[in-house]
């Protein structure tokens, strides 16, 4: 029989049973800002479903029981097979049905895209590893129309809001996911270096075929259906259409060699597999295979900066939940005049990362405006790179404010600790922070980035003296600063004065105040909570409260 000792108070109760987008003052202005003719309606149902205490179960129960591969039957078969809980399927379904996948790319409507970067955000806040594939298929489409003839088989059931998990070829299936290979052991950046070899192997309806040969050193999400690899053809590196089971219905040589044991992302499975003579279709021209897999990338790089700002406002929200509840010193947490400066420095980072991620899927919904042509290309990598930068610092002080209940996992309840190991794979994959930062001054050097930058900024002209100073020294900096060791420097600035210009249209006055006075014009700390006086704390966290 227990004693009595203590009775359990002063413990909030765990923020769930809410709609994510209905509070979601931040991302409902940048809707209206980037999409003003958007329907909310959809967003309303899916901000339901995410925060309801079953797709929170759903995600827990995702992460705790991670993925397995079995590479072999009982009778000793290769199989390459990957086994999820059936709460990773459930999360999976959800995420198709919602379009987060492939659906934009055929979808009819003002804004598709935006509507789907804003439904990816929500389900960020959920759960976000299993979005790996679901970025993936949604990424692959600009690439795969390469060829032509396996877009038309397979461009539908990309696109479609179903889920069929079963590895089946591809007639038999209605959904398909997809993934891409590029990684080996020897470099992940420099993909140059690729080894990988692909022998031609004579023509079919998909065009000419290869049989590939070697290894990846990466490959997430390897129970999708389809896989962008990139493999050495004798006219260079070129871009590969390479299907888990063939069109006559055998398995295709690839192999998986293990699941890797990451730090995060338990729920997603990524592993290391080799490709023994594995039958792939050029995609694009051969020997482009770099610029043709990097069209699949520039999608995901945005996916990264969205998936971070979702896990921001995530984080966001549980820290002003549980302060709001929690009780220190005779008052509530969230009352206390140095938590309350915390709290509004998280909210202005939090705003300011929904507001550029959402410009960039803006740009690609009018990516016939030269305009935004140049911004998708400048401010993908720049995005990327800022907001990724930034989410494991937020991640940790969001922790922090929940005190030690934040560090702890309790078998995967401790949705803090979920958040803060995965903030930084959104930094490391699609491109390391240097590799965007360095694009940055490639994208620079290929368009008129000076002038796409002025006319971005130009709507907040005059309404900040520190924001005026920086856009007037941006044309110079974009000159100067030009060069690989200043390339992170001029990242972070440009990625600020847009953020400000982007604050200055959306949010209230107090937010672009504050992010200017802290951000733009330097009367800031190295640490969040160091906003400067005169911050007005209240308007900030009241926009920012989840319920
Ligand atoms: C969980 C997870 C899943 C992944 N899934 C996939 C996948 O599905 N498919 C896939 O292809 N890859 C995948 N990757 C691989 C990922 O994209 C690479 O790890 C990443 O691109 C970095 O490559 P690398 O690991 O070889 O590091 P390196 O290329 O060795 O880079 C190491 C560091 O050096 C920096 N650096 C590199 N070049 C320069 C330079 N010129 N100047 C300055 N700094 C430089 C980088 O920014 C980085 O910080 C995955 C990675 C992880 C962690």
């Amino acid at each position: 029989m227990s004693v009595p000792t203590h009775e359990v108070f002063n413990q909030p109760r765990p923020l769930a049973d809410y709609n994510l987008f209905e509070n979601n003052r931040p991302l409902q202005a940048a809707l209206k800002l980037n999409a003003p003719q958007l329907d909310p309606a959809e967003l309303q149902a899916l901000g339901a479903l995410l925060g309801t205490r079953e797709m929170q179960t759903h995600a827990r129960l995702a992460n705790v029981h991670a993925p397995q591969l079995r590479s072999h039957d009982r009778y000793g078969h290769r199989i390459d097979e990957v086994e999820f809980h059936p709460s990773y399927h459930a999360l999976m379904a959800a995420a198709t049905e919602a379009g987060l996948h492939g659906t934009p790319w055929t979808q009819r409507g003002p804004s598709p895209h935006v509507l789907r970067a804003a439904g990816f955000m929500l389900f960020t806040e959920l759960e976000p590893s299993i979005l790996c594939p679901i970025s993936m298929t949604y990424a692959v489409t600009p690439a795969l129309r390469r060829n032509e003839a396996v877009y038309a088989d397979w461009g539908p059931g990309l696109a479609s809001r179903g889920y069929d998990p079963a590895l089946k070829p591809w007639r038999d299936k209605g959904a398909f996911t997809m993934g891409m290979g590029m990684t080996e052991k020897q470099g992940g950046s420099d993909v140059r270096s690729n080894t990988t070899d692909a022998v031609p192997d004579g023509e079919d309806h998909w065009g000419p075929r290869f049989r590939i040969t070697g290894h990846k050193w990466f490959l997430s999400a390897p129970m999708c259906d389809a896989f962008l690899v990139l493999a050495r053809a004798p006219a260079g590196l070129s871009c590969f259409f390479l299907p888990r089971i063939l069109p006559d219905g055998t398995r295709n040589a690839l192999h998986i060699l293990r699941l890797k044991d990451k730090l995060g992302n338990k729920a997603n499975a990524s592993s290391e597999v080799e490709f023994h003579g594995a039958i792939g279709w050029l995609v694009g021209e051969p020997g482009r295979g770099v610029p043709q897999i990097l069209e699949m990338g520039t999608m995901t790089r945005m996916d990264c900066a969205l998936g971070t700002s979702g896990l921001m406002r995530q984080a966001l929200s549980i820290a002003l939940d549980h302060t709001a509840q929690r009780e220190a010193f005779g008052k509530r947490l969230i009352d206390q005049p140095a938590m309350r400066n915390v709290l509004a420095d998280l909210a202005l980072e939090s705003e300011a990362a929904t507001a550029l991620a959402l410009r960039v899927a803006r740009a690609f919904d009018r990516a016939g405006d030269e305009q935004e042509r140049i911004m998708a290309r400048v401010l993908t990598p720049i995005a990327k790179f800022w907001v990724c930068k930034r989410g494991s610092h937020f991640g940790q002080e969001a922790m922090e404010c929940l005190g030690g209940n934040g560090y702890i996992e309790e078998n995967g309840e401790g949705v803090m600790a979920r958040i803060y190991r995965e903030m930084p794979v959104n930094s490391i994959w699609e491109g390391a922070g240097n590799i965007m930062a360095l694009d940055l001054l490639r994208a620079t050097r290929q368009a008129d980035a000076g002038g796409a930058i002025a006319q971005e900024l130009a709507p907040a002209k005059g309404a900040h003296p520190a924001l005026d100073r920086l856009a007037d020294a941006l044309p110079g900096r974009l000159e100067q600063m030009a060069t690989e060791p200043q390339a992170r420097r001029l990242a972070q600035e440009v990625a600020l004065a847009v953020q400000a210009a982007l604050l200055y249209q959306s949010a209230p006055g107090a937010v672009f105040d504050a992010f200017c006075a802290s951000r733009v014009a330097g009367d800031w700390g190295q640490v969040f909570g160091t906003l400067p006086p005169g911050a007005d704390f209240d308007a900030i966290i009241d926009r920012a409260m989840p319920r």
